[in-house]
């Protein structure tokens, strides 16, 4: 039903880095080298920033009955990720992405925190450190969180800011500044005119998480420009 040409196969974002695969799990070091050495076009991670303002790559809200951003970094840096790597900074994290040669990009899932202030203070302090480590070239940042989104556009607007809450027509995230929208794929098939908005606006079209084959195949002929 939906013939795909060259110029319509969309890129490949890895999810949570390439984790389901020996010596890796979600989100840690190993994950992101994995998806390297696939040739994807970027590998995707969260992150979360705890209640000292110390910046980790986690994906869920609590571990060890701990919710990560009200507990110090301290009573989480021992915690063993399932391939036996500790939860990983986003600091020791960029330094390892900028040893890594390959040109994958960075795709960064800020995650949502609990007030408008801490969301603001986490994207600025997200943006300082990937200026610190001189990698705004490779970055994207995602973010399913309006006040973090805005103020990641304000304070980086050369790194494309995708937003993910699937509530905000192409034409709104055009005037918010946004560089695209990265939504759930039920959430494309319910607005299918928002692939051809976004495309007249000139902003990126990502949809997540696809992992059927035949889903893929629809999402790219309907002209999405990366699969996650
Ligand atoms: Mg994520």
């Amino acid at each position: 039903a939906w013939p795909l040409i060259a110029q319509d196969i969309p890129k490949v974002i890895a999810h949570r880095g390439y984790w389901q695969t020996y010596g890796s799990a979600q989100n840690s070091i190993r994950s992101f080298e994995r998806a390297a050495e696939i040739g994807v076009y970027g590998s995707e991670f969260d992150v979360h920033m705890t209640l000292d303002s110390v910046l980790i790559l986690f994906h869920d809200n609590a571990t060890h009955n701990m919710k990560i951003q009200e507990v110090p970094y301290s009573y989480l840096m021992d915690i063993k990720l399932p391939n036996g790597e500790c939860i990983t900074t986003l600091r020791e994290f960029l330094e390892m992405a900028r040893m890594t040669s390959s040109g994958m990009k960075l795709i960064f899932e800020l995650k949502p925190h609990a007030t408008p202030e801490r969301n603001r203070e986490a994207a600025r302090r997200s943006v300082e450190m990937i200026r610190e480590k001189k990698l705004t070239y490779r970055t994207e940042f995602i973010t399913f969180n309006l006040d973090a989104g805005k103020e990641l556009i304000r304070l980086a607007p050369e790194v494309p800011v995708y937003y993910r809450n699937g509530e905000l027509s192409p034409g709104e995230l055009k005037k918010l500044g946004f560089a695209g929208l990265d939504y759930h794929f039920d959430v494309m098939r319910k607005n299918p005119q928002w692939f051809q908005e976004a495309k007249k606006l000139g902003l990126g079209i990502n949809v997540w998480t696809v992992n059927d084959p035949l889903i893929i195949k629809e999402m790219a002929g309907q002209g999405a420009d990366f699969i996650t």
